[in-house]
């Protein structure tokens, strides 16, 4: 064939600039990533098994270690969204057949359920804590449950549930995708098994890396296992040699990890450190609690009653009545450059949800959103809902 016979021309989209406007990230992920976020990912990379890229996969373990409040070796940043995290710590810690229990408080208790289900073994779903007897019952190796509900606006006690686990030989896995760093968690004193979050939402960098960590129990389960996981690239046997969490000398090649990903989310785990996780559960909270007020000035209603309850990262507005709601995130979107969204799974239709996290997570931000909401109020056409 000759070098000039393609039929299939170069796209005309290809041959224009690239265009990615600048937008209020309000909703529930990802937020807006800050210049030094973006500064650190736009470095230029170096190869996934250069030393320096061990130092800095080992500066990212620690800042992991801080952020989860653990001790735990066996900590590392999944290649891949929050959902390359559950299905990790699902494949890595399951085998077929075996029982997981599984807290449905949202649509991410719905999705570990399925992720499990593929696996062709058996799950059982619940309301929101689990009972003894459900342990008991069951006999799950694996309990999860998801401490920042961002598609309910909830965050969920997490105390006792470990100590309850421990007792019926059960792993304690929690996501922590939309509550880490905004709301109070500690891995090890809750007797949490095994946690994961994203980067993409108080981190705030750039969606595509998550972190995860396993404890002792947890890492006893997962490489004592009679199958090999269902998943090669996500086997923990392979990547806590490349995170050099096996004790072994030599990291040997498994998979191309994310350079510029890990650049950035070690620079987002440096601003955590820096700035302290107190002050940054602090600021989530005073911030959501000046959000909820202005939300109720203006006439709305929280989706969640029970303050306590409310997740502060991410805050669910009961749809006003007489508002059609996809027209109200229309209408914030085009006049506001704001993204805020509507409902996920069970909530389609039932919220509005605005997350400000991390970054975004200030009174100046509060405002442009409130007035944003009551903009859409005032202007959107009443009782087409
Ligand atoms: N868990 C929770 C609580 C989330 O909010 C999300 C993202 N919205 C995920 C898991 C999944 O994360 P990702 O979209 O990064 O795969």
């Amino acid at each position: 064939r000759s070098l000039g016979s393609v039929t299939i021309p170069p796209p005309a989209c290809m041959l224009r600039p690239l265009e990615a406007p600048l937008r209020y990230l309000f909703g529930p992920g990802p937020s807006n990533v800050p210049p030094r976020v973006l500064a650190a990912g736009g470095r230029p990379i170096i190869g996934h098994l250069h030393p320096e890229m061990y130092e800095i996969m080992n500066d990212i373990k620690k800042g992991i270690q801080y952020a989860f409040q653990t001790k735990n070796n066996m900590t590392i940043a999944m290649s891949g969204s929050g959902h390359t995290a559950m299905e990790c710590a699902v494949f890595n810690t399951v085998e077929p057949g075996e029982s997981v229990v599984v807290a449905v408080n949202g649509i991410w208790g719905e999705r570990v359920a399925e992720i499990a289900e593929r696996m062709g073994k058996t799950d059982n779903r619940m309301g929101l804590c689990p009972s003894v007897q459900t342990l008991a019952k069951h006999k799950p190796v694996l309990f999860f449950l998801t401490h920042g509900e961002s598609s309910a606006g909830l965050v969920h006690p997490v105390d006792g549930i470990g100590d309850i686990c421990l007792r019926h030989n059960c792993l304690f896995l929690v996501d922590s995708v939309a509550s880490l760093g905004g709301a109070p968690l500690f891995m090890d004193e809750q007797k949490i098994d095994i946690l994961y979050t994203g980067s993409q939402k108080a981190l705030n960098a750039p969606p595509g890396t998550a972190p995860i960590s396993f404890n002792e129990r947890a890492c006893k389960k997962m490489f004592n296992r009679k199958t090999k996981p269902v998943s090669y690239l996500l086997d923990m046997t392979h990547l806590s040699n490349y995170w050099g969490c096996d004790g072994k000398t030599a990291r040997i090649y498994h998979h191309t990890g994310p350079v510029s990903g890990f650049f950035s989310l070690r620079e987002s785990l440096s601003i955590l450190a820096e700035k302290g996780l107190e002050n940054s559960w602090r600021q989530h909270k005073e911030v959501a609690e000046y959000l909820w007020k202005g939300l109720e000035d203006l006439g709305l209603k929280l989706f969640i009653k029970d303050k306590d309850l409310r997740l502060p990262c991410v805050t669910t507005i009961s749809i006003p009545q007489g508002y059609n709601w996809r027209e109200l995130l229309t209408y914030i979107m085009k006049h506001h450059q704001m993204e805020m969204t509507g409902g996920l799974g069970p909530s389609v239709g039932m919220v509005l949800r605005v997350g400000l996290m991390g970054y975004n997570c200030n009174k100046a931000n509060a405002d442009l959103a409130l007035a944003a909401l009551a903009d859409a109020l005032k202007v959107c056409p009443k009782s087409k809902a």
